[in-house]
């Protein structure tokens, strides 16, 4: 039923008419529950409560599907502009970006020059930016502009997914890049020739991952809710007496918070990956598919209960 109850909501993520609806009505459902605000503006004090908590954060203005070089453009504007809300504001945080709002489905050319006007920006005010990680059918595109951009930038870093039978070795060609990576399971649809279908497997190999990138003598964000996982990591840290400075935890917003907490106050970096933006839809239906007992708060939220 779990299973079943996974595949409607990454269905429905993908559904553009939805994507498009939902744009036009604001935050429903109760999806302000894992997305900050509508807009920047009125996701800031939200950012500024959790760095005054003690916690980082990385922003990502939400949007996917970009098929036309206008509304890339406009995606990019967006993202040099949060950079600048970031530095005004004096705010702890980095941004998160997917490569397929800047262009990465219409051409290389264009992908590159909007992602070079963004990492200009960030150079310039000293804001860190991570790639965030798409679907297998991206993953290779996604990881050659990267090794693009690192070798011109060294505030940039990407993302690898634990349930890709391939993520090890990337892990291993990256090692020459000395890169800061983000480690996740992998949030998409993916079929078994590309993918671990196993919950085991990809735990398995997150660990590796892990293990790998750590020794290597990588900055690493473990970006995780599981408690297995996070043990495994502290377990680690503490055996290969890894500096704390090496590494990170990275939760969602709105996922877990009392444990978010707990990890920094018992000395760990936390840092909180905030979504903002009317384009929430596809972002909600994953959170969703990843934890169907959050239905519940949909329930609700359509109820007013
Ligand atoms: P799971 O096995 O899904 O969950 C472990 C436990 O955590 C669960 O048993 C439950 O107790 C708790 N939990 C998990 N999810 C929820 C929830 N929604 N609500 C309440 N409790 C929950 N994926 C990508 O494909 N590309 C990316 O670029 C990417 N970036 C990410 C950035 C960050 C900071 C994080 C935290 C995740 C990111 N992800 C990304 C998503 C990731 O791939 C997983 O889909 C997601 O983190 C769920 O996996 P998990 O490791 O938390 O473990």
């Amino acid at each position: 039923m779990e299973q079943l109850m996974r595949n409607f909501f990454l269905f429905l993520a993908k559904n553009k008419s939805l994507t498009n609806l939902a744009k036009r009505y604001g935050l429903r459902f109760g999806a302000g529950r894992f997305v900050a605000g509508a807009t920047l503006e009125s996701s800031i004090t939200a950012i500024k409560r959790l760095n005054e908590k003690g916690m980082p954060v990385t922003i990502d203005h939400l949007g996917e599907f970009v098929d036309n070089e206008r509304e890339a453009a406009e995606m990019t504007q967006h993202c040099i502009d949060a950079i600048k809300a970031i530095s005004k504001e004096k705010l702890d945080s980095q941004l998160s970006l997917k490569m397929t709002s800047m262009g990465l489905d219409i051409s290389d050319e264009l992908v590159l020059s909007n992602m070079r006007k963004i990492m200009d920006a960030a150079t310039k005010h000293n804001v860190f930016i991570t790639i965030d990680m798409e679907d297998y059918s991206r993953c290779e595109k996604t990881l050659e502009i990267f090794k693009m951009l690192k070798s011109e930038y060294d505030n940039i870093s990407t993302v690898i997914q634990a349930y890709l039978y391939r993520s090890l070795e990337d892990v291993q060609t990256l090692d020459e890049y000395h890169p800061n990576l983000r480690l996740v399971k992998g949030a998409y649809k993916e079929p078994q020739t590309v993918a671990y279908p196993e919950k085991s497997d990809v735990d398995n190999n997150f660990k590796k991952l892990i293990e790998t990138h750590l020794l290597n003598g990588n900055y690493t964000a473990i970006a995780t809710h599981d408690d297995e996982i996070i043990q495994y990591t502290k377990d680690l840290v503490e055996k290969h007496k890894i500096p704390y400075d090496q590494f990170e935890f990275q939760m969602l917003y709105g996922i877990r918070v009392e444990r978010q907490d707990q990890l920094m106050q018992e000395g760990y970096k936390m840092r909180i990956y905030v979504p903002y933006g009317n384009d929430w839809y596809g972002y909600f239906m994953r959170r969703l598919a990843e934890r169907p007992a959050n239905v519940v708060f949909v329930l609700k939220g359509v109820f007013g209960k």
